[in-house]
């Protein structure tokens, strides 16, 4: 069974890992789909042909998600090409990590810029058609370490804990008008962003994780299908923890 046939989704930094796992998943189910990058222009337009073998409409779109201009552009233009946005994934996101003591103010704000105020940026574009159409699905990607913290992290943990406050605000804010607003914390899930834990050693992070692994991007696509699709149309203001039991 489909679950996401003729919706529109916008994803944003879909080139790559969690964003691109979503994107094919979302595609797989029968959405249409438009998503950004921010320099993966090869990926990108073969992401853009993977998706329309499914037989779904596929748009790539260079769009750097922690710009607000580029933000409204790219929502205007997404609306044009497709006519609504359904469903909104706030994916995008960087780390830079380092211990406060060695962390530099531009390493900071970049990571605001790009996990945070993207996020800001994106969501305050879309709730316009959404009230319009009076439905949509917001998701965000918040991470097991902006529920818990972790050292050498702190700017990357407040980025996330922050996605957590604004989307609890959010499903709070546009509820009345049908729109929902989630985010997912996955833990470390098997990307580019997570290649240097995996050459540091696994094995002592598996220690921390009851499932003894880390998870792979499909799986947290699976959990962005169900909240982008009407199996989960009474959720709204959650956080789930996609972490094989790392907050427990
Ligand atoms: P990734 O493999 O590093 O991929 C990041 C994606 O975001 C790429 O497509 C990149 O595009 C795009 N991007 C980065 N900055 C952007 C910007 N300013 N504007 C537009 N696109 C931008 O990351 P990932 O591991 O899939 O992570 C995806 C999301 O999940 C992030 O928000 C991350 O914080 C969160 N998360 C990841 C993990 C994990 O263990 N991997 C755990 C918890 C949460 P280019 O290819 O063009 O650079």
């Amino acid at each position: 069974m489909k679950l996401l046939e003729n919706k529109i989704a916008l994803i944003t930094g879909a080139s790559r890992g969690i964003g691109e796992a979503i994107a094919v998943k979302f595609a797989e189910h029968g959405a249409n789909v438009a998503f950004t990058y921010l320099s993966s222009d090869e990926k990108a337009k073969a992401l853009e042909q993977k998706l329309a073998a499914f037989g779904v409409k596929a748009k790539a779109y260079k769009s750097d998600a922690g710009d607000y201009a580029a933000s409204e552009t790219l929502a205007s233009e997404v609306v044009k090409e497709f006519g609504k946005i359904d469903i909104c994934v706030n994916n995008a996101g960087i780390s830079r990590d380092n211990l406060l003591l060695r962390l530099t103010p531009e390493q900071w704000d970049d990571v605001m810029q790009a996990n945070l105020k993207s996020v800001y940026n994106l969501t305050r574009q879309v709730i316009k058609p959404m009230m319009k159409a009076r439905s949509g699905s917001i998701i965000n990607l918040s991470s097991v370490v902006g529920v818990r913290g972790n050292a050498g992290q702190s700017s990357y943990a407040a980025s996330k804990a922050g996605i957590i406050g604004f989307t609890k605000s959010m499903a709070q804010e546009v509820g009345s008008r049908n729109i929902r607003c989630n985010a997912i914390a996955p833990g470390f899930i098997e990307t580019d962003m997570t290649h240097y834990l995996k050459d540091g050693g696994a094995e002592q992070w598996f220690e921390k994780i009851p499932l003894h692994r880390f998870g792979k991007p499909e799986e947290i696509a699976n959990v962005a299908l169900f909240l982008a699709s009407d199996m989960s149309s009474y959720v709204s203001g959650q956080v789930i923890n996609a972490c094989g039991g790392m907050t427990t």
